[in-house]
């Protein structure tokens, strides 16, 4: 019994181009190198100029800072493309980092990074987390100490996103440390080229996402511009980070309901095929009773998705409701890409078979981006 087929309210005939040009790219220039990037434990160097060049990068910034002049439909499309094709870029974080520098950037900081970032020419990381402080993020203990028309910078980061060839290390910082709560807090982008006093370590050993950098940053009296600062004045930092982060959940949400959706496909396609007992796997009633229930929850997940697509778009996705999906979609995420392991039996565990890979890359999206457990607090707060 075929069900009539749902298409996403916000998706356009021009954004459908659009995902026609990224999911070409992604199967020709991505898909063809993750062995190797798993491997290696990183992206190639040239694989964001790559990006760059096709138009994939920065798709919702204005063109008069060289983005693609689009909107959030664009820059979801480019996360589900790749979160159905198994590929972990930097595009998510080139994203949100444009974000920062666009909604918080002076005009001349705008204009000197936007358009390398969307050639790919400047690829970036975001670096808040610390050993010590995760969600206690008021808790950071980097320091910038103004000298002249300097901050002289000192700390540690640890599991940055894509340090390892980062041109542009959005940071957070305190500008003052005996400042209470949040108010110390500012974020300056560090232009990492040839900048004494800063190292990024090895890649660190995970668990999935094997094709993707996560690095510890150093800071040992790195001198980085005062013009840097982003924003007005010091002490915005903690107020910058809180206003951006539904666009980093909004996007971490998109790619969780994208794998989720492609869990179901793949695994429908694998029960068909596979036999137990002389039948394929989908006429045994549990077989089909848990993929009927994956199915639903991808389903009910994308249409909360989408609605909150819509809100964002229209500027009205509050940060409670993006805490909601978040938590609730990536939580449904690893749910049924777990359900769809054990519907694969053995072969789900193997690294070789896509469904095995997912569930490893799942397990993170419900960590960062803020964990589960602080959404549920957020989302508590407003009761
Ligand atoms: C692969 C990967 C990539 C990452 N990329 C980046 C990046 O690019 N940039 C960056 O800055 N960070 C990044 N992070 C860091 C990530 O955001 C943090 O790991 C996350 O915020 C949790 O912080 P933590 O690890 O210090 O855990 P902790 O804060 O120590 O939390 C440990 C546990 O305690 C719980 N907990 C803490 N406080 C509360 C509370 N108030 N109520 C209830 N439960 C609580 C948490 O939910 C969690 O279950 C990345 C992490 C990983 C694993």
């Amino acid at each position: 019994m075929p069900s009539t087929a749902y298409e996403s309210p916000w998706l356009s005939d021009e954004v459908r181009i659009f995902r026609k040009t990224v999911r070409q790219f992604i199967q020709e220039e991505f898909v063809p190198q993750q062995e190797r990037w798993r491997q290696q434990h990183h992206a190639d160097p040239d694989a964001s100029t790559k990006a760059g060049r096709i138009g994939m990068l920065l798709p919702d910034v204005p063109q008069e800072y060289g983005g693609g002049g689009g909107t959030f439909a664009h820059a979801a499309v480019v996360l589900e493309e790749l979160a159905r094709a198994g590929v972990h870029f930097g595009f998510s974080i080139q994203s949100i980092v444009a974000r920062y520098i666009l909604t918080h950037g002076s005009e001349e900081q705008k204009r000197r990074w936007l358009p390398r970032m969307a050639s790919g020419e400047l690829p970036a990381a975001v670096a808040m987390t610390e050993p010590a402080a995760g969600s206690d993020l008021q808790g950071i203990k980097t320091v910038a100490r103004r000298e002249g028309d300097h901050y002289i910078i000192n700390g540690t980061k640890t599991f940055i996103t894509n340090a390892l060839h980062a041109g542009l290390v959005c940071l957070a910082v305190k500008t003052d440390p005996k400042a209470a709560g949040p108010k110390g807090i500012s974020l300056i982008v560090v232009e990492t080229k040839e900048l004494a006093g800063y190292r990024v370590g090895t890649p660190l050993e995970k668990v999935g996402r094997h094709g993707q950098d996560t690095c510890e940053l150093f800071f040992d009296d790195a001198r980085v511009p005062v013009a840097n600062l982003l924003g007005p004045a010091e002490g915005k930092g903690f107020f910058q980070m809180m206003e951006q982060l539904p666009y980093e959940r909004l996007s971490v949400a998109v790619a969780a309901v994208a794998t989720a959706e492609q869990a179901v496909e793949i695994t429908t396609e694998y029960v068909k095929t596979r036999t137990a007992f002389g039948k394929p796997l989908l006429e045994f009633q549990n077989t089909r009773m848990k993929l009927a229930e994956c199915k639903t929850g991808a389903h009910v997940g994308r249409v909360f998705l989408d609605s909150c697509i819509e809100r964002f778009m229209r500027g009205q996705l509050d940060p409670v409701t993006a805490a909601m999906a978040k938590y609730w979609l990536t939580d449904r995420e690893f749910q049924i890409v777990d359900e769809c392991v054990q519907l694969h039996g053995g072969y789900g565990y193997m690294n070789e078979y896509p469904i095995a890979r997912m569930w490893a890359d799942s397990r993170v999206q419900r960590i960062y981006a803020g964990t589960n457990e602080i959404m549920k607090e957020m989302i508590a707060w407003s009761l």
